[in-house]
Parts: C-alpha cells; sequence; structure tokens
C-alpha cells in the first residue's frame, strides 16, 4: 500500500469515492485507501487473544508454552502487554518504568516473536491512564488534578496516579513509547486499555484542562459534570475533539513503520456508552468493545447489544469483543475462571452479531486452568467453519434507533428519567424494554444510529423503533418525518423528540405532527397503579381477552389525538395501591389516548404517550411486552417477516446474508440466569421450525446446522426455504448454501 494513497481522519467525500472506485481502489476503514493488495490484515481477522502481563510475570512466564496456547485457539493476533505503566521490554524512553522484575528480558519480544513464528499477528497492549510517582515528580503537567492541585491516585494501587488525556502525556509521552516500539519489535498495531473509556466525562483541574475550559467551554472547570448545563455540552464536544485528535495522532504513529498497522482504542459499554461512538466509529480502521462480561442484574444479552451498537457505526468494518475468562463479577476475581456456559454464551453473541471474539486471560502463571478449554473449543468450532462467520450484511427489516444523544445527556432535572446517583441503567431502560419485546416476539431488528438516518440506511427497513428517543436534532428529525413520507413505518414512545440532540425542551415535541399527538402538559409520574383502558378493537393491542384494563406506564405525556375519534387506548389515571380499602379508580374513564395509531399509506405510526418500553423491562408484565410486540406487527403490515422461528424458548436471532450463502444464528437464552450472572450449564431447546426468505431467484443447495455439525433436510418454495432445528443447547448457526 503506498503511503500516497492513505488518508485518515476525514470520510472521503462521495465524489473521492467514486473516482478511487473506478480507478480499482479498495475503500477501507477510516477513509483509509488502499491499493489492489485489498483490505488491511485487521479487515479480515476472525479469532483474537490477549494475554495481560503482570509485573512479575518476568520472573516465571513460559513464552513457549504460551504462544503453544494461543497457537491451539488458531487466533489471527494476539495482544500482548506492552508498556504505559510498565514496560515489558527494555525500554529507554524516560519515565517509562521498566518492571521491576525484568532484569535482562525483554518478555514482550521474546513472546512476540513466538507468536510470529506460529503465524499470528502481533499487537501491543499498552496503558495509557497511569504512571508512577517519580514522573509525578519530574513532569506534574502529565497528571490529573483535583481543584487544589492534589494528583489522582488510583484507587487501589495508590502509588500509580492519573495521567490527563488533554496533556502531553498523551501527545509526546505515549507517541514516544509507540514510536520506540515501533523501532524495536514494528508491532501490527496498538491497543489501550481503558481508553478513551465509554462511560461518563470526568472533571479535571490540570493545567491543559484549565486551557480547554477557557478556550473551548468558556467557564473553569466545574466540580461535578452535569449534563443540563451548556458548559457541559461544550465540554463533551472538546472532549470528543481530543479523543479524535489523539486517536487520529496514535493511529499514524502507528502506521509509521507499517503501513497495515493500527492503532484501536477501547471502546464498550454496551447500550450505556456516553462518548460519540458514530463520531469514533468513523474515524476507527478498528472498533474494540472492551465488554468483557457482566455482572448482577444485567441480562444476558448484554453482548449482543454491544454488537448491536458496534455495527450502527462500524456498519460491517471490524470490530472485536473481548470475552474476559476470569470472574469480572461484582465481587471481581481476576484470578479464578468465570463459568464456561457464561464465557460459551458471551462469545457465540459476539460471532452471532457480527463480531470477532477476543479471548482474554491475565497474568502469565494461573493456578486455575479451566478456562483454557473454553476458549480453544469455541474458537476451533469457529475456525472450522470460519467462511460462514464473513457476513456481507443483515437480513433484519426492522430498525431499532440507538438514541445516543438520549444515553448521553438524558438524566438530571428531566423529570422521571433522572438518574439515580451511579445507577446508569435508567436512560437505557426504555431501550431495553423494547429489545426485550422484540425478543419474545422473535424478531430480526439492527441497531440504526440516530446520526445515521439518511435514506440509503433507512431504505430497506420496513420501520424505525424509537424507544424513548428524547433528545433527537432537527436533522434527525427531519429525515425521520422523510422516511415515513416515503412509507416507512414508526414507532415512538413517551419524551421521543421534546428536547433538542443537548436537552433543550422545545415547545412540543418535534415529531408531534408525525404522532398524530397535541401535547397538553408535562410529564406526569411516575406513579404506580395507572392503567390503559381498552376502548376500541384494533390489530396493534391484539387480543387480550378476558380483560377491559392494561397494566398503565409508571409515566406519561397528556396528550389529545389531532384526528380526533376514539381513541383505542385511553388513560385510567393512577389511584392509590395501598391500603386495599382505597384501592379503587377515581376516574375510571377518560378520553385522553395512551396511545395513538395512525395510517398513511404503507407508512403506518404508532405513539405511545407513556414509558410502556421502560415500564415494562422494569415491572416485567408481560401484557406490554406483548403490546409493544403486537404493534410491531401491524407496523409492519402485510410485508413477510425475513425468518419466523417457531418452538418453545427464549432465543436471539441473527440473520446474515454471507459470503457463500446466508447464516442463521440463533442464541438460547432459556435459562434461570438470563438476567442474572452467571450461567452455569443449558437446558437445550427444540426442535425450532425456521421459515428462511431467500432473494428471489436464490435457490438453496444445502442446510447445514453448524454448531450440531448436521446437515438438516428442508424444501424450497419460492423464495422460502422450511427447515427444522432438532435442537439448540448453547448455540446454533444454520449455514444456507
Ligand atoms: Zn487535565
Amino acid at each position: 500500500m503506498g503511503k500516497r494513497r492513505e488518508k485518515t481522519g476525514r470520510p472521503l467525500s462521495r465524489r473521492e469515492f467514486l473516482a478511487l472506485s473506478a480507478a480499482g481502489a479498495v475503500l477501507a476503514p477510516a477513509g483509509r485507501v488502499l491499493g489492489a493488495e485489498g483490505a488491511p490484515w485487521y479487515a479480515t481477522m476472525r479469532r483474537c487473544g490477549q494475554l495481560n502481563f503482570n509485573e512479575r510475570d518476568p520472573l516465571t512466564l513460559d513464552v513457549e508454552a504460551w504462544a503453544d496456547y494461543w497457537a491451539s485457539l488458531k487466533v489471527d493476533a494476539v495482544l500482548l502487554g506492552g508498556g504505559g505503566i510498565v514496560a515489558f521490554y527494555p525500554t529507554e524512553v524516560p519515565h517509562h518504568h521498566r518492571s521491576e522484575f525484568l532484569g535482562a528480558r525483554d518478555l514482550f519480544g521474546g513472546l512476540a516473536a513466538a507468536a510470529r513464528r506460529r503465524g499470528m499477528r502481533v499487537v501491543a497492549r499498552m496503558d495509557c491512564n497511569y504512571a508512577y510517582e517519580q514522573a509525578l515528580r519530574e513532569r506534574p503537567e502529565w497528571f490529573e488534578r483535583n481543584r487544589d492541585g492534589s494528583p489522582r491516585p488510583h484507587g487501589e494501587s495508590t502509588w500509580l496516579f492519573k495521567t490527563c488525556m488533554f496533556s502531553p502525556y498523551f501527545s509526546e509521552q505515549m507517541p514516544a513509547i509507540y514510536r520506540e516500539m515501533n523501532r524495536l519489535y514494528a508491532p501490527d498495531g496498538f491497543f489501550t486499555n481503558g481508553w478513551p473509556s465509554t462511560g461518563d466525562l470526568t472533571v479535571c483541574h490540570c493545567e491543559s484542562c484549565q486551557k480547554v475550559y477557557r478556550e473551548k467551554v468558556g467557564a473553569v472547570p466545574p466540580d461535578t459534570t452535569d449534563a443540563a448545563s451548556p458548559h457541559y455540552r461544550k465540554y463533551y464536544a472538546a472532549t470528543m475533539d481530543r479523543v479524535m485528535e489523539v486517536w487520529t495522532l496514535w493511529d499514524s504513529i502507528a502506521r509509521e513503520k507499517k503501513a497495515d498497522s493500527v492503532y484501536v482504542g477501547n471502546l464498550g459499554g454496551g447500550i450505556r456508552v456516553v462518548k460519540d461512538v458514530w463520531r469514533i466509529g468513523r474515524g476507527a480502521g478498528w472498533f474494540n468493545a472492551d465488554h468483557q462480561g457482566r455482572a448482577g442484574d444485567t441480562p444476558i444479552w448484554d453482548c449482543a447489544q454491544q454488537g448491536r451498537v458496534a455495527q450502527s457505526v462500524m456498519k460491517g468494518r471490524a470490530i472485536t469483543n473481548v470475552t474476559g475468562s476470569y470472574s469480572n463479577s461484582r465481587p471481581v476475581w481476576r484470578h479464578v475462571a468465570k463459568p464456561a456456559a457464561e464465557a460459551t454464551l458471551w462469545m457465540a453473541q459476539t460471532t452471532a452479531s457480527g463480531m470477532v471474539p477476543w479471548f482474554h486471560w491475565l497474568g502469565g502463571s494461573p493456578e486455575d486452568n479451566r478456562w483454557r478449554e473454553v476458549g480453544r473449543a469455541f474458537f476451533q468450532w469457529l475456525a472450522a467453519h470460519e467462511v460462514h462467520f464473513r457476513n456481507r450484511r443483515s437480513v433484519a427489516d426492522l430498525a431499532v434507533l440507538f438514541p445516543q444523544s438520549t444515553i448521553a445527556f438524558y438524566r438530571s432535572g428531566q423529570g422521571p428519567a433522572s438518574w439515580r446517583g451511579a445507577d446508569r441503567g435508567q436512560a437505557t431502560e426504555y431501550l431495553q424494554g423494547l429489545y426485550y419485546a422484540l425478543l419474545e416476539g422473535r424478531f430480526l431488528f439492527d441497531f440504526v444510529h440516530e446520526k445515521d438516518l439518511e435514506p440509503e440506511t433507512m431504505g430497506r427497513y420496513r420501520a424505525l423503533l424509537m424507544p424513548n428517543a428524547a433528545h433527537l436534532g432537527d436533522e434527525a428529525c427531519r429525515l425521520i418525518r422523510a422516511y415515513a413520507a416515503a412509507g416507512g413505518s414508526i414507532l415512538a414512545t413517551f419524551e421521543t423528540a421534546r428536547y433538542d440532540e443537548w436537552g433543550d425542551a422545545r415547545p412540543e415535541p418535534a415529531l408531534a405532527e408525525l404522532f398524530g399527538a397535541t401535547f397538553t402538559g408535562p410529564p406526569i409520574g411516575p406513579a404506580a397503579n395507572s392503567y390503559m383502558r381498552l376502548d376500541r378493537a384494533h390489530a396493534a393491542v391484539g387480543d387480550f381477552a378476558g380483560t377491559a384494563l392494561l397494566p398503565g406506564p409508571e409515566s406519561r405525556l397528556p396528550i389529545r389525538a389531532r384526528d380526533g375519534g376514539t381513541p383505542v387506548l385511553t388513560v385510567v389515571p393512577s389511584y392509590p395501591a395501598f391500603p386495599p380499602e382505597m384501592v379503587f379508580p377515581r376516574t375510571p374513564r377518560t378520553d385522553e389516548p395512551a396511545a395513538v395509531f395512525r395510517e398513511n399509506g404503507r407508512s403506518r405510526v404508532a405513539y405511545f404517550a407513556g414509558d410502556v418500553d421502560r415500564t415494562f423491562w422494569r415491572s416485567g408484565n408481560p401484557d406490554l411486552g406483548q403490546l409493544l410486540a403486537n404493534t410491531v406487527r401491524w407496523l409492519r403490515g402485510a410485508a413477510p417477516l425475513p425468518v419466523t422461528i417457531e418452538g418453545d424458548g427464549v432465543v436471539e436471532a441473527f440473520a446474515w446474508e454471507t459470503e457463500p450463502g446466508h447464516a442463521l444464528h440463533i442464541l438460547n437464552y432459556t435459562n434461570p440466569n438470563m438476567t442474572r450472572a452467571f450461567i452455569r450449564r443449558f437446558y437445550p431447546i427444540g426442535p425450532l421450525r425456521v421459515a428462511f426468505d431467500v432473494p428471489a431467484g436464490k435457490k438453496v443447495a444445502r442446510v447445514e446446522a453448524l454448531r450440531a455439525g448436521a446437515v438438516l433436510p428442508f424444501r424450497q418454495e419460492g423464495r422460502t426455504v422450511r427447515f427444522e432445528v432438532p435442537t439448540v443447547a448453547d448455540y446454533e448457526v444454520v449455514a444456507l448454501t
């Protein structure tokens, strides 16, 4: 690849793209243009492994044995501890702390060479987040500061101090380390642990940050971050500018030595990501979701959701997801394995959602070795069927809006959505509820990022589902209206489009006309014991036989329907739930709509004035999930489903057009530990009866269950291929070729 043809940091214009396409070039990640040699190595990798060194490892680590282990997993690349906090090679960069046990050894270089002899690529795993006290004394400007000027020691390893990403540590020291490693080892890439991270922004009072606040925010650093403050928004923008500046710099340094080397940062956070992943994803060659596992009451599908978020910004380009094989629970155990079933289902979600699995252990001399076979078994199976995991596109025809700015900014001061302390769950509970309803309804769907609503993305989706996308910019709203005008169907709930992308309230929600609703007041609630009355039969409410009432949402916006007429569902306002003597409706009937359903040609619109999605997630009441699923079925109209799966069980399914044909991925979540970590064993389901629509004219010759290792009988009528999957224990991938 010639340097002269490289471009980074800026998407190509359509004209540039067409010109380059005509010249036979290939558009590669991050707008890089590659010659006829094709894509960079990481664009086609299928498996990764990572060993995190600890400072003591140079005394005992067996390089050849570890290289053999990773080779047995058939990984394309191995990530090895390089430096940053601790250098695992004989560094000469000032303030770059050599492992105190390194002696004459070169641990990184030794294992890198052993891995390369076995055909693996080597990525240096770095940590830019902390440095030692000696550096703090001699280069004080590198470090984060409290308002009183004190540095910020690590919570547990208190001899380490937090470095500031706005400081020269990121623009000078880390580059010096990368360049030294380039010179010594020419790594195939660099990865930074923990940066840029995806969580809430923090405030630093160092000199660099004071300058950022002075020049870009027009304020002094506040004591706490507050998403409702205009200063926070400017700081968020400045933070994203700096993330992209550093990412681009480090990526260019990675490629100084080798043109197809790459820098990859640390993303993740699943649906809770606060940073602008759209912007990062547009600039990144490789997206790594450091989303290693779940803890506590997180549902098992947290990893599949991560895949959907990453796909919404990478759109088929390189995505990896880390599976921690250690017990990353709360509390955490770094040196014992998590259950094999949990780790396997995490890796299965990674591949089902179109990501590349990256298997991770920590420490060079494990005393618990149970995790080894877990990764080996899954990766060897994957390698044997690799071609079926090369996806071209999802065949889903439902789009779920990924409401990035709602997740980033919808919180304090905004009524029922206020986040409670550290519980970041609340801004995502709307999406979580819709997600659960879609799983129960067996729908195939993709996430679409709110910055990606152009017709070229939306054109293939039958409906756009918006789970309380409270913050939506004017341009997004314009594109949503255009999508509906072109025949697309819409589901929206609660405060969707009530604020602009930064959180400034509009006089009325920007999509009020599309929703067919007039908003008559501020949000009401949260309140228990309110209801929705079934006042009129409608396909969207389906078959709730035997009841006139459905459970009501905790919060709602009061509305009137613009079209008039009898509402399908009306609000029964909250009344006391305790004590029983007081439990009777004070206003049993109102004409306030709980939802508006409209049709305009092919376009159907369903708007729920309440947070039915979030209330479904919080309560678990299946009526609400059924209501959402019924509504989605109605929104799709007569269009046939691309895939139907019948049979008992809770599953998540993905269907892909692949290089050899098509693949249906079925994840079996039917488990008492579905919503609480960890899964101990699987409870097989099946048979599952599947109907899979292939493109017109496509004749399927073979249907194979890759996990079962069985060729399945099938019949094809027109576009529809029917077959039965006899059983699914953890995961099945059915390849149609
Ligand atoms: Zn700072």
